[in-house]
């Protein structure tokens, strides 16, 4: 029997108008010439756009597509009911040209709110959302580093949706070691190379809902050296496209399988063959040899980023529909009359647990949100003041650089245990399929795995990010927690919560000096070891900031709004300002144990034989 569709999504448009406008002021970015061609108004529109079209759309086959997920019908691959039809109303809407070039036909829109479309459409389907998103990156690496003449070829039918896009860069026994691919190229002519090898777990890499697949494929060229340094970027179509645009012959691009996942079941994660009939055909991106991963970086920041802002999405809908839930489910009495027999069942949204899991994916969710859309500002501005002010733009530039690796594992490892919290918060009915929520916490899972695990992300942080520019990106970041916590160590009501963002912070200090100290003594396994909760670390300073600046705002929005009373305004200010002490109270304490067991040097891990671990085999 069929399942009747349900839209579950939910999303808090007052809370993202909050963090846009009232705490972050990203209104800011309209004065700048770079984004002097769209307004907040529009921006505003398009918000409420695409809330519609994904509650209307997107939301409601959620659920029945991942009960049926993508299958293969002679050798091509069908996805969900309704997706070809959500796939034609996007692009008419524009939606994912939204941040691309004004000159590529997108919008040129600030990536600030960018991450608010993207938190609505990935919340809403995020398998759905897979196919557009590497489309989009895709067709970002081509308008960065392709050659004007494969811009012109490749970019208009990737922003029309008739083309759509992927990003091919592991194999069998190369996951994150990247610069073991085998796949080869071979010189045929100009930029032309034939292409042959195997790529796995591609997402997107086939399906029904374009005309044409545009892959981005790392292989090394014959005589190239090995490692990373020797990789170059193909552009491969799936149907070869003329110098003219019209389509060729089909390109020996082979979907040998799909898998069959925990999670974001209809997105098509397939194996593909490429050249299996030396039949293929690529095109080197730029023209330009062993530029691959410098090229492909870009991809995968943008999607690091878009990873992050998948598990804010994913985590906020789980905490939506758990806030619902437990306002109507009726369960035991209040604790405050145990004594008595008679007394009435209460919603579970009474009892302390409940609402101390409530609160603490309401702080995190919010933290989230206020993390990725401060990141993108970051780059909004950096864009935008490039050549009117480069000493501030280099600061923004590098503010992205370092929290990048913050905002795809934070809210990716937190996306899952947010969706983890909603389940327990349903009890047994979030267990089943009845409620959304156990689709969440399938979904989430991946976040963490791909674009880089979230290892390879802490290493990028501790081996990379910290140093970079002399260290001066990460003093810029202390300076501004140091600043804030002068600025508020007094404030009436959360000045204790204030001070302990600043000692949490000079934890985080500690940890990082413990770090140089084992670079500097040779101990690089001690490093890798530690990297991980360093990480964990920075996140939850990172993120109590955020939610104390965004307290301190409401507060004061709260103290103008009683002169005008309107309760329900005085309550979400209010709730702004829990979620930050709930935050620092409860979750941020663990730093210091964090930052104990990073100083302390233990070598249990580095040092049990691996026999220790257990003697079955
Ligand atoms: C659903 C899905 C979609 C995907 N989509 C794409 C896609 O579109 N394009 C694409 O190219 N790939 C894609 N991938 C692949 C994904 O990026 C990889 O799974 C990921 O990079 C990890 O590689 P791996 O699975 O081979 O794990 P491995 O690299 O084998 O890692 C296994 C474990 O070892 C750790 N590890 C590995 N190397 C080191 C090291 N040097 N130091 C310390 N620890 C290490 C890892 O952190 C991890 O915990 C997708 C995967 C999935 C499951």
């Amino acid at each position: 029997m069929s399942e009747a569709a349900v839209n579950h999504f939910k999303a808090d448009l007052r809370a993202i108008q909050f963090t846009l406008y009232e705490h972050l002021k990203v209104q800011q970015v309209f004065g700048l010439d770079a984004f002097a061609h769209i307004s907040r108004e529009e921006c505003d529109a398009i918000i409420e756009q695409c809330h519609r079209f994904v509650n209307e759309v997107t939301g409601p086959i959620n659920g029945t597509a991942d009960r049926v997920g993508c299958t293969i019908e002679s050798g091509q691959v069908v996805t969900p009911k309704g997706f070809k039809d959500a796939w034609k109303k996007l692009f008419e809407l524009g939606l994912m040209g939204f941040p691309m070039p004004v000159d590529d036909g997108g919008l040129g829109g600030p990536h600030a709110i960018a991450v608010v479309l993207e938190e609505l459409q990935s919340g809403a389907n995020c398998a759905f959302n897979m196919y557009p998103g590497l489309t989009h990156g895709a067709a970002d690496v081509i308008s960065s580093f392709a050659l004007p003449e494969d811009r012109e070829r490749f970019l208009p039918p990737m922003v029309a949706g008739r083309f759509a896009g992927t990003m091919c860069l592991s194999e069998p026994h190369a996951g994150s070691d990247v610069g073991a691919s085998k796949t080869r190229a071979k010189h045929l002519e100009g930029n032309v190379y034939s292409i042959k090898g195997t790529k796995c777990w591609i997402s997107a890499g086939d399906h029904d809902l374009a005309d044409n697949i545009i892959h981005l494929v790392l292989a090394r060229i014959e005589g190239a050296p090995a490692g990373t340094g020797g990789i170059s970027l193909f552009i491969v179509p799936k149907v070869w496209v003329n110098d003219d645009g019209s389509l060729g012959e089909p390109n020996d691009v082979q979907t040998a399988s799909i898998e069959h996942k925990l999670g974001i079941r209809a997105s098509a994660t397939a194996v593909l063959a490429f050249g299996e009939n030396d039949g293929c055909r690529g095109i080197l991106v730029g023209g330009k040899p062993h530029m691959g991963m410098k090229q492909m970086f870009r991809m995968m920041n943008g999607a690091r980023i878009a990873v992050g802002v998948q598990g804010l999405s994913v985590a906020s809908s789980a905490y939506l529909n758990a806030l619902s839930y437990a306002r109507e489910r009726l369960q035991g009495s209040s604790v405050r009359h145990f004594k008595d027999p008679n007394s009435p069942r209460v919603p579970i949204i009474e009892h302390s647990d409940v609402r101390r899991m409530l609160l603490e994916m309401k702080a995190k969710v919010e933290g989230m949100r206020t993390l990725c859309i401060k990141l993108a500002l970051h780059a909004d501005l950096a864009h935008g003041l490039h050549k009117v002010d480069e000493s501030k733009a280099l600061y923004h530039q590098g503010q992205v650089d370092l929290l990048t690796p913050i905002v795809k594992a934070y809210c990716s490892d937190q996306s899952f245990r947010v969706a983890e919290l909603a389940i327990q918060t349903y009890g047994g009915a979030g267990y089943v399929q009845d409620n959304p929520v156990e689709q969440y916490c399938r979904d989430a899972k991946i976040f963490s795995i791909y674009e880089g695990t979230n290892h390879i992300q802490a290493l990028d942080l501790v081996a990379r990010k910290l140093q970079q520019h002399g260290g001066e990106n990460f003093t810029a970041f202390l300076n501004e927690i140091s600043e804030f916590v002068t600025a508020h160590s007094e404030k009436p009501g959360m000045g204790a919560e204030v001070r302990a963002l600043g000692e949490a912070s000079t934890a985080l200090q500690r940890g990082a000096a413990s770090l140089m100290e084992y670079f500097m003594s040779g101990k690089i396994d001690q490093v890798t070891l530690v990297a991980n909760p360093f990480l964990e670390v920075m996140a939850d300073v990172t993120i109590a900031h955020l939610l104390l600046g965004a307290a301190i705002v409401a507060d004061e929005q709260r103290a103008r709004d009683e002169d005008e009373p309107n309760q329900a305004e005085i309550d979400f200010y209010s709730g702004k300002v829990m979620a930050a002490k709930h935050f620092v109270n409860f979750i941020l304490p663990t730093v210091h144990a964090k930052v104990g067991s990073i100083v302390s040097g233990d070598r249990s891990a580095l040092d049990i034989p691996d026999g220790g671990f257990s003697t079955a085999f």
